[in-house]
């Protein structure tokens, strides 16, 4: 028996690291790191040790035999990433064999402790204080704009991916860590300046992501009930600047522009059973529309072919798992078959591939029960309506097309914002940077999607995590960080002097265990309290009231 990596894989390569026999690849060391969907575990050497079932952070890998129905495939989808691939010892499986461990980011043992603020909790800035607690004896203050930790593990997560958000216990490890400040509830470029957090600190690490959405300036785009997706992503997920009227139900079609994981998210959201919702951490209000919902079909815009849908194979076959909804692509252009007939490879083709084909009339409504529509080569145009979304006009093989719709979501991706005080990209929505270090701003530093795009799950967020600290750690072993202007305690008295409600580690612990209590009411893992004013009453002690 073996093991095989699933649906839920991050690729932080924390697996890679505990494996005796390197069976898992591609490894941090190699080309293809980064660039596969998912990590592989390769049944011809894997011991059955189960060390890398152990150390997943996302509860991704099983033995092979113990697949439940939906991840079957996983075993050959493993298996594949191995054939006609050449290793590199005839002897052994191993594509590399192991060297001398190396402490590459350690600082040298006479090197006083550096203060290092670290501004945003999502994944990208945890990896990052996570590597310089266990790697250096640094002091860490974290910083977040809600009064909150998590992020896009929070906030982006879809709550029927309890796994993924597994990896925030291992994030939570470090939230009371002896070494570390916590200060939540705090935005660096409204509370706090740029200059301000570096005054008190050797160095400062943006985390901070790319919290805006992306517009496809057509018109219409702003009428009520069109929304971008990453919207819809936070009502579910009770982010509390999204309150709950943001999002109507009430149409039988909704379309969303773009097919990357974002757009398979809502979609899935939207034709999900509410019943197999209900034992999740979704937000209240959203629960309750959802059983409400008139939502039955959700149409999924790919402007390009099937051959470039932007989701992740893994993803697309959990929705072809999705109990009693139908999947079905829109035969409208002749080039959608021609690729989904002709020789297009891979796990994503050869799923379309087997999917019902219809060229569906748009003038009837959508037929009984719940299904998504993929619809390829078809670009929104105009987003049309009086007081709200009445259509979307999109591209077609022959000229356009109106699809009645009542919500429109755009999934086109995330969007940089800049941070007041540090240089921005205004074409990428990112800051500029050399290896993670700020371009022209010495002592600044940048990680995750403000670093190199919205792009990546949350795995890939621990290479770049390495990136950027080791640039740090080499600055200030040449002596190249400005020192702090403040000793250290003078930080928590600067915030404190601006009168914010901030909390800390205490506080969010707090946050957690009220959470917690009013989900074990319910039969959830927790119910999030869902505005600033319940979140900083429960990280007072004060958290079992209702939040709205
Ligand atoms: P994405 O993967 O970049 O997908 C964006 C989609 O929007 C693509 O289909 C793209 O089409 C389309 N698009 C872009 N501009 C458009 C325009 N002007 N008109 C029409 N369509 C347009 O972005 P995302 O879905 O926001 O995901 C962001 C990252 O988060 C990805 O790396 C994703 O894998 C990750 N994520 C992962 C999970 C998960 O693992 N479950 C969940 C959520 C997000 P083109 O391909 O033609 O550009």
């Amino acid at each position: 028996m073996t093991y095989a990596i699933t649906q839920n894989c991050c690729s932080d390569a924390t697996c890679v690291a505990v494996c005796p026999v390197n069976c898992i690849h591609p490894t941090p060391e190699e080309q293809a790191f980064g660039s596969t969907e998912m990590l592989y575990v390769d049944p011809a050497a894997c011991i059955d040790c189960g060390a890398c079932a152990d150390a997943c952070p996302v509860d991704a890998i099983f033995p092979v035999d113990s697949l439940s129905a939906g991840q079957k495939e996983y075993a050959a989808i493993n298996a594949a990433y191995y054939e006609g691939r050449e290793r590199e010892t005839a002897a052994g499986p191993n594509f590399h064999s192991w060297g001398e461990p190396s402490f590459a980011r350690s600082l040298p043992s006479d090197f006083a402790p550096i203060r290092v603020a670290v501004v945003g909790t999502g994944p990208a800035g945890m990896y990052a204080a996570e590597d310089l607690l266990l790697h250096t004896n640094a002091e860490v203050t974290l910083i977040d704009r809600l009064p909150v930790a998590g992020g896009l593990v929070r906030y982006g997560v879809a709550p029927d991916h309890p796994a993924t958000k597994g990896v925030g216990e291992t994030f939570a490890r470090f939230h009371s860590h002896p070494r570390v400040r916590m200060h939540l509830g705090v935005e660096v470029g409204k509370d706090l300046t740029v200059e301000e957090l570096a005054a008190h600190h050797d160095a400062v690490i943006y985390a901070v992501g790319a919290s805006d959405a992306r517009r496809l300036g057509i018109p219409g785009e702003d009428l009520p009930g069109s929304l971008p997706a990453t919207q819809f992503v936070s009502w579910y997920n009770a982010h509390p600047e999204v309150p709950p009227e943001t999002v109507g139900l009430s149409a039988e079609r909704v379309v969303v522009a773009g097919n990357g994981n974002v757009a398979l998210d809502v979609a899935r959201i939207l034709v999900t059973d509410p019943a197999a919702l209900a034992g999740t951490d979704i937000a209240g209000h959203a629960l309750a529309a959802l059983q409400d919902s008139e939502v039955r079909e959700v149409v999924l815009l790919g402007r390009r072919g099937p051959d470039d849908t932007a989701c992740t194979a893994s993803e697309l076959l959990a929705l072809a798992h999705l109990p009693g909804v139908g999947l079905v692509v829109d035969d409208h252009d002749p080039r959608t078959g021609a690729v989904l007939d002709g020789p297009a490879e891979g796990e994503k083709a050869a799923l379309l591939r087997e999917l019902p084909r219809e060229t569906v009339d748009w003038s009837q409504p959508p037929p009984p029960g719940r299904r998504i529509v993929f619809r390829f080569h078809s670009a929104p145009m105009e987003v049309r309506g009086h007081d709200g979304v009445e259509a979307v006009r999109v591209t077609a093989a022959a000229g356009d097309r109106e699809i009645p719709a009542g919500l429109f979501l755009r999934a086109i991706g995330y969007r940089g914002v800049p941070v007041p005080g540090l240089p921005f990209d205004e074409s990428a929505g990112t800051v500029p940077h050399e290896g993670g270090r700020v371009a022209g701003l010495s002592g600044s530093y940048v990680v995750g999607w403000i670093k190199r795009g919205p792009s990546g799950g949350i795995g890939a967020n621990r290479t770049c995590a390495a990136e950027t600290v080791g640039t740090l750690l080499a600055d200030a072993v040449a002596g190249a960080l400005p020192s702090p202007a403040y000793p250290a305690k003078a930080f928590g008295r600067l915030v404190r002097r601006r009168g914010r409600q901030v909390v800390d580690a205490r506080g969010l612990a707090a946050i957690d265990r009220a959470e917690q209590a009013r989900g074990r009411e319910q039969g959830r893992p927790r119910i999030k309290f869902d505005t600033v004013p319940a979140l900083i009453a429960a990280s007072k002690g004060r958290g079992l009231r209702s939040s709205r």
